[in-house]
């Protein structure tokens, strides 16, 4: 006898990228490859000395240093349990006219949008594997893409956004900057040109916070409003009480991050240039991952071997990728081990 309601038996949950415990170079989830500052850490161990304590359900001191961090009212900044909670909300309560987003991106969107049981769309990538609003311009409902996009690290400016937005009053446009901080040019500054406009980011790839789970929305406060409304109908304490804290100290000790972020853009263009001495085309990456090929390479057989020398990597079962590695950049020299063992994959097979 199987107890879940009919309606959700058929649901395809999100398949995360491998975690393991053994020594891995791993380079398959997007992660930091570099520990939270000091800072954050002390701010971990005092709140943790709280524990008995519910954590503050507003969220005060984070909304407060992120509104500082991003030159908005704190009336506009909503927190959640990682961004995932926060799109989960925001599909959950905002999206009855439907939803499109782009067919190759970021697979929670299709995860949830089942989950909540939503018509939808998925709009094809252009062959150039880019987002084009304007194939957007037909549907109703809302819209979500992520910029850059994941998994091809290419994103569009923030003026084609705001523009389409405007051209678009009565649909929300929901932007996920979750690796806006690698190389794009953010569309937050643009928020009070359009109120429709949402934009949600996340602490887990620049800020090196992936295992705390924090996430966040900027926007117009009428929906900020409605998403607290959301949130404390579910879990008024879904953001834990380490969480808020580090999350302040972390936006408290930005050089560290700004630092941090810097290393990983140089050592992602250094790998880039020694991935393209080996004829694999990568793709201009503006996030911490490349997306890279091979014309003379199985990207799945490659994927397969670099498992078998403890090197995790990503591949994607769709046709128009699937000749596509997705590479996470770690250390310069964990890129470098990443580098020889192609090089070596391709002198084994003659290539
Ligand atoms: C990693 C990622 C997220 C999820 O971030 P969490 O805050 O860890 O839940 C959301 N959107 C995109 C596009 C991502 O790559």
């Amino acid at each position: 006898m199987r107890f879940l309601n009919e309606k959700l038996q058929a649901l395809t949950p999100y398949t995360p990228g491998e975690q393991s415990q053994e020594t891995i170079i791993k380079l398959n989830t997007n992660e930091n490859p570099y520990p939270p500052s000091p800072a954050v850490l002390k701010a971990a161990a005092t709140a943790a000395k709280q524990l008995n304590r519910y954590s503050d359900p507003e969220c005060l001191s984070l909304v407060q240093a992120l509104a500082k961090h991003y030159q908005v009212a704190p009336s506009q900044v909503f927190v959640g349990n990682g961004s995932d909670d926060v799109l989960s909300l925001l599909f959950e309560g905002f999206m009855e006219k439907g939803v499109s987003y782009p067919e190759i991106t970021y697979g929670f969107y299709q995860v949830y949008q089942e989950l909540y049981q939503l018509s939808g769309q998925k709009i094809p990538l252009n062959n150039a594997l880019q987002i084009q609003l304007t194939d957007y311009q037909a549907q109703e409902g809302t819209v979500i893409f992520a910029n850059p996009n994941a998994p091809t690290g290419l994103g569009i400016s923030p003026v084609e956004i705001v523009a389409f937005a405007k051209k678009n009053p009565h649909r929300l446009i929901i932007v996920d900057e979750a690796y806006g901080d690698f190389g794009t040019v953010s569309v937050v500054p643009y928020l009070k040109e359009a109120s429709n406009l949402l934009v949600v980011g996340t602490f887990s790839k620049s800020r090196q916070l992936a295992g705390l789970r924090i996430g966040f929305a900027l926007g117009d406060p009428s929906i900020i409003a409605d998403l607290n409304t959301l949130k404390f109908s579910h879990n008024p304490y879904s953001v834990n009480q380490v969480a808020i804290a580090c999350g302040t100290a972390s936006l408290e000790d930005d050089a560290y991050v700004r630092q941090t972020t810097q290393q990983l853009i140089t050592t992602r263009e250094v790998t880039t240039r020694a991935l393209e001495k080996l004829n694999f085309k990568v793709i201009p990456s503006q996030a911490n991952f490349l997306f890279v090929t091979h014309e003379n390479m199985d990207a799945n057989a490659l994927f397969q071997w670099l498992k078998t020398q403890r090197i995790f990597v990503r591949w994607f079962d769709h046709p128009q990728i699937q000749q596509y590695l997705r590479i996470s950049i770690g250390t310069d020299e964990e890129m470098a081990q990443l580098v020889s063992a192609c090089k070596q994959y391709m002198e084994a097979n003659g290539l």
